[in-house]
């Protein structure tokens, strides 16, 4: 309910939630499947509970319905059997409600059990000829996120595999960790009783429970970090050797996760980090990521895009970790394809823009600017990296940010007929992030 009537992030809420019930581990696990589960596949039970209730899910009060989307997960998803699912439900509606609406949710959730999943889905793809619109339903994405991550699979040569990456947006993923560079390796983790995380050289991954059980994160020498960031940050310091008193920038830092990647690589090189972020209160949380790692970088809170113009030619190297649609991390955010909207990716490509140009007035001759976002999305991937090849000429060379992640991990899954690295959660096992790196010229 709470993220459905406040906007509450699942990801960021239910852990606390979690916590405060001093749930066992598997009670935890159950919890979280059954909240993730129920939010990620709205969709597809939405059309089911539909037929069920003989009426649009607009008519039904949202408690009624959440509480119908939560019995209809376990009926046709959770290993739970049908009478518990039912009677737990019910009993729920008439704590949280009333008898009536008991009633109710009793009716319709006896007719969802009547069929199993293949045969609602069969049901429910009956007269839908379009392919992306049954397969919205099949995976319970927005018709649009369809639509654009099977053009972000098509920019790679990769069409053919739509299902896998909406199968993977659904797949609960573990949580990544990163061993910051100089504070833990990953023989660390392994020792703390953590899995090596395969993509990410300095990555390791939790299979249950909360993170913060373990020392070394709660040290601040690990962090919960998607290993695919973790290879946005170590290929910007790895493009090129790190000279003596490099001066660095995170332009858009919060809440500071590449942050504490880069302020670790810093420490270690005798490099300087700056950061900026527009938001306070996200501000903050980079001040707190950065405490215990590396105490020497200054936060500033300001618009990214008058930084350039503030301080130009000022850094060696510049990360644009852009603000961006996130449709690479759908996995990890069970609400968040149903939040955006088609209209966010031309304002938010606009921005993406607007701080290119400030990253490049801000980087030094020679410098290297890595442009990186946390979704596959073309209009904020690789349309601004064509329109940063125009606008900026000679004075901008692409780099192979390929063969920069193929010396950092030899055995990661990369399209070495591009430049810019498009990472995949059901090729890689990390979220979709997408990766340029550009220099600017000497001349
Ligand atoms: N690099 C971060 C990390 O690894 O934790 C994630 C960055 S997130 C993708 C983008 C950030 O940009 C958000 O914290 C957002 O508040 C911030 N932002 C949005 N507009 C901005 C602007 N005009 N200037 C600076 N930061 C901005």
């Amino acid at each position: 309910m709470a993220v459905y009537q406040d906007d509450a992030y699942a990801n960021l809420l239910l852990p606390k939630m979690l916590t405060e019930a001093k749930l066992e581990d598997r009670d935890s696990a159950f919890a979280q499947e059954l909240a993730f589960g129920t939010i990620r596949w709205q969709l597809f039970y939405d059309g089911i509970i539909e037929r069920c209730a003989g009426r649009s899910t607009s008519e039904i009060d949202l408690a009624a319905l959440v509480l119908l989307r939560l019995g209809t997960h376990q009926l046709l998803a959770m290993r739970v059997p049908s009478h518990a699912a039912l009677s737990e439900t019910v009993e729920l509606a008439k704590q949280v409600l009333n008898v009536g609406a008991a009633g109710f949710v009793n009716g319709v959730l006896r007719r969802v059990s009547e069929k199993d999943r293949p045969t609602w889905l069969e049901l429910s793809l009956k007269n839908v000829s379009d392919e992306n619109d049954a397969l919205a339903i099949e995976y319970s994405h927005p018709v649009w996120v369809v639509r654009a991550l099977r053009q972000a699979l098509k920019s790679d040569g990769r069409e053919a595999e739509i299902a896998e990456l909406l199968a993977a947006d659904n797949a609960p993923a573990m949580v990544s960790v990163v061993a910051l560079p100089g504070l833990a390796t990953q023989d660390d983790l392994l020792d703390s009783g953590m899995l090596l995380g395969s993509a990410s050289p300095i990555g390791g991954e939790i299979p249950a429970g909360d993170p913060h059980e373990f020392a070394l994160i709660r040290s601040g020498k690990a962090r919960v970090q998607d290993q695919g960031s973790q290879l946005a940050g170590l290929a910007l310091v790895q493009i090129a050797e790190v000279q003596p008193n490099e001066e660095w920038l995170d332009l858009c830092a919060g809440p500071g996760g590449k942050a504490a990647l880069l302020a670790a690589v810093a420490k270690q090189t005798g490099s300087k980090l700056f950061c900026n972020e527009l938001l306070p209160h996200r501000a903050k949380l980079v001040e707190q990521a950065l405490s215990q790692v590396n105490p020497d970088v200054y936060v500033r809170v300001g618009d990214g895009r008058q930084l350039g113009e503030d301080a130009p030619e000022s850094f060696d190297r510049i990360l644009l970790d852009a603000p961006c649609t996130g449709l690479g991390a759908l996995r990890r955010r069970p609400e968040s394809r149903w939040r955006k909207h088609p209209s966010d990716v031309a304002e938010l490509a606009k921005l993406q823009q607007e701080l290119f140009e400030s990253a490049w007035l801000g980087l030094k001759p020679g410098g290297f600017l890595a442009y990186v976002t946390c979704s596959p999305h073309p209009a904020e991937t690789t349309a601004i990296v064509d329109w940063a090849e125009k606008s900026f000429g000679t004075q901008l060379e692409l780099l192979d940010a390929n063969a920069a992640l193929a010396k950092i991990n030899p055995g990661l899954v990369l399209n070495r007929s591009r430049k810019t690295v498009q990472l995949w959660p059901h090729v890689n096992g990390t979220d979709a992030m997408f990766i340029a790196i550009m220099r600017k010229s000497l001349g």
